[in-house]
Order: C-alpha cells, then structure tokens, then sequence
C-alpha cells in the first residue's frame, strides 16, 4: 500500500507519498504560501533525485492538495500512475485531547471530536482539519486516518498529568498536562526496544526529542507515563525561542507591571528560550559558535539547556524506578555532539555513560560508554513513517 502523508500548517502543507512494503519514501514536497500572494510547491522525486518548484497561485489548502496530486501522477516529475494507487492519507493532527487515545478512521463523529479539541490548539488544529476537508472533497473514497501529537502520552496516570490548581479547572476546562511530540517519541521508542533486541514491555526508556521545541518522556513498558511538555508546548525545557518551565508567578508579576497577556504569551514564545537568554539564535549551532567565540550567554543558554535535560533523565528514572535507555532524537538530539556529552555529563552515578569516539558518529548509533550499565542511544526520527504505519495498521484492520 501506498500512503499519502499530510501535515498541514497555517499557510504551508508538508506531504510524502511513502510505500509500506519498502517503507521508502517516493515522493515528498511542501507547499509553501498558501492563501498568500506567491504560493509555490517544492516536489522531489526521490527515485529520480529531482527536484522541482513550481509557482502557482493557490488559494486555500484544497488548492494545495490538488497541486500535490497533479505533481504525484505528472508523467514527468510523478512517481505513481494515477491517484487511484495512494491506498489512504494519515494527517498529522496537533491536539487530539482526551478524546483520542490513538490514531484513528476518520468519519463525521471524529470530525466533530476534532472541533472539541480545537480551543485547546486554536493555532494548530484549524488548519489540520481544513487539510482532511481538503481530502476528502479531492478524494472521497480513500480512507483518511488522524495521528496526534498528544495520543501516545495519553496513558499518563493521573498523578502525572494533574496541576494542583482546583480539580474544577481539570473537569470544566480541560486544564491538564497533555504532552506533544507524542508520533516522535513513540516511533524512537520502538526503535529503540529493536536496537535493543528487546521487547517494548521489559523496558524503560527515557526518549529526548530534542529541536527547535523539545520534550522528555519517560516510557515504561512501552507506555508513555510522563513528559515534560504541559498543557501547551510551552512547558518543560528551555528551547528555541519558549521558556520552558517557570514560576508561573512570573506572568502575573509581568501582567502587573502593565503587560496584556497576549504580550506575556508572546514573550514566552516567541522570545525567550536559549534565544532570549543568549541575544544570539535559537540555533545551537549558532550558540556553540557563540560560545566557543567567548559569549557566556550563549554559554550560559547551553548550559541552561543540558541542565534542565540532565533533570529531566534523573527524575523519570525515579518515576520509573529504573532506567534502561536514554534516547536522544530530533535536530539537536541527532547531531549536536556536544550538547548531548553535557547533558549526560555527571550521569555515572546512575550507569548513563557514553564514548566520545561513538558520540561523534551520525545515524542510529549505539553511543554509550563499553562499561555503562544504561545505553544511550542515538535514533533519527522519522514522524511520517510513524503517521504511515499507523495509517496502515488502522486501513488494514
Ligand atoms: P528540529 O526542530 O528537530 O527540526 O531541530 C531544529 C534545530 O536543530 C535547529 O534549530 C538547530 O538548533 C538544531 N540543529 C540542527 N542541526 C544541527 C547540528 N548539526 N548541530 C547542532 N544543532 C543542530
């Protein structure tokens, strides 16, 4: 089976046309301004190595999907015969709330479920469903399947996702820890148990999605039982350019001193974080350099940042009461090097230990030290192969 996967953004849409018996991707592209003046597809050709972008006019996401389509069956830049060959689409959605637990088939009553989740993800969720309505007018008849970012971490106990605010503000308003990342954390994990030669459920894996936004989970037995983003994706750790976990007693000091809160949110995240620490870039790369060069904010953002991870890693092995692996995933967890060696950095005590020499390497690597009693584990993720065996798993029965 072939499997279309869409995620769907304001005013972009990323796809890749992935085939479940190779699990190779055949196609992938984004649409970029959409709604806005300049819209363009960029579509590779992965077999052939091409790669095309075409400048056309696209109103909304409907006009978007149907560019994907044309490029997917085009005898020249296409890589299948006709739009009959794609078996379903699974859509990237952000929040699925309580309401979804996993991936689903979707029907009218998921619709209306998703619409009850939108206050929760005002920005996000929108344009997800305005893709899957997208599709369905484009293409009725191929099942369409939603993955969440927020399904995997719905297995968290109570204990873990409840704030100690009034236990109305859970039951009204839906105040609670939901946890994001979710398809990326789920598909490190299991890679990990097969790196491993382990089964899912004889381990207990603390997975560090860590990019531009980042999170921890802690996952025992295969489960999700904690992670550090909250209630929105603000919560956790420092990252790009959000704070991560404070007093929360910082915004109301700041909405005294004259702030609206939308200006307080703004700060929040869009301008703090290892960017409004250190004055010079949400990129690590850039702050290494920095660092390096002699800025100490950019050095005090670095360390700000493997501290708060180091955290994280030492408080879900107490939750979980032991820890097997720690797996470092995403732009920054992939390929910073030395970020990683300091977050791990005075981690012997509990057998996190790793070998500078396999640190170095790229790709899945097994990077832990020979006498390390936990592995650390270094595994890209690849959240639209995770959407496409989801979508696969749920089309097939
Ligand atoms: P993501 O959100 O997963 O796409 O990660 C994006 C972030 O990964 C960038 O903002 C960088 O901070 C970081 N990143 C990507 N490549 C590297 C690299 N080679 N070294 C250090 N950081 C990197």
């Amino acid at each position: 089976m072939k499997i279309l996967v869409i995620n769907a953004g304001s005013s972009s849409l990323k796809y890749q046309l992935i085939d479940m018996t190779s699990h190779d991707v055949m196609a992938k592209g984004l649409c970029e301004r959409i709604g806005i003046d300049g819209s363009n597809l960029q579509h590779t050709n992965v077999g052939k190595g091409t790669k095309t972008k075409i400048e056309k006019p696209m109103k909304d996401h409907g006009d978007a999907i149907q560019m994907v389509i044309d490029a997917l069956v085009d005898g020249e830049i296409g890589v299948i015969a006709s739009m009959d060959e794609i078996g379903a689409v699974g859509h990237r959605v952000v929040h699925g709330a309580e309401e979804f637990a996993d991936s689903c088939i979707i029907t009218e009553a998921v619709m209306k479920a998703l619409e009850k989740c939108t206050p929760l993800a005002p920005l996000h969720n929108p344009p997800n469903i305005i893709g899957i309505e997208a599709c369905t007018k484009i293409m009725p008849n191929v099942p369409q399947v939603a993955v969440f970012d927020t399904a995997f971490h719905q297995t968290m106990p109570p204990k873990a996702y409840m704030y100690a605010l009034p236990y109305e503000c859970y039951e009204q308003d839906r105040i609670r820890k939901y946890g994001f990342h979710g398809t990326s954390h789920k598909y490190v994990a299991g890679e990990a148990a097969k790196v491993l030669g382990k089964k899912p459920e004889e381990l207990k894996i603390v997975t560090c999605h860590l990019g531009n936004g980042s999170s921890i989970t802690a996952v025992d037995g295969g489960k999700c039982v904690d992670t550090s983003m909250g209630f929105t994706p603000l919560d956790g750790v420092p990252m790009g350019t959000r704070t991560g976990s404070m007093d929360p007693a910082v915004v109301t000091y700041l909405v005294n001193k004259g702030m609206s809160a939308k200006e307080v949110d703004n700060l929040m995240n869009k301008k703090s974080g290892v960017q409004g620490v250190s004055g010079v870039s949400s990129d690590f790369r850039d702050l290494t350099a920095a660092a390096e060069e002699g800025n100490e904010r950019a050095k005090l953002a670095l360390d700000m940042f493997a501290y708060q991870v180091k955290k994280y890693i030492g408080s879900y092995a107490a939750a979980m009461g032991g820890i097997d692996a720690v797996v470092f995933t995403a732009g920054v967890g992939e390929n910073d090097a030395q970020t990683r060696a300091a977050i791990v950095d005075g981690l012997e005590f509990m057998g996190i230990k790793i070998d500078p020499e396999k640190n170095a390497a790229r790709g899945t690597v097994d990077i832990s030290a020979a006498d390390a009693a936990v592995k650390t584990l270094v595994i890209p993720t690849n959240e639209e192969l995770m959407i496409a065996i989801d979508t696969c798993r749920l089309v097939e029965g």
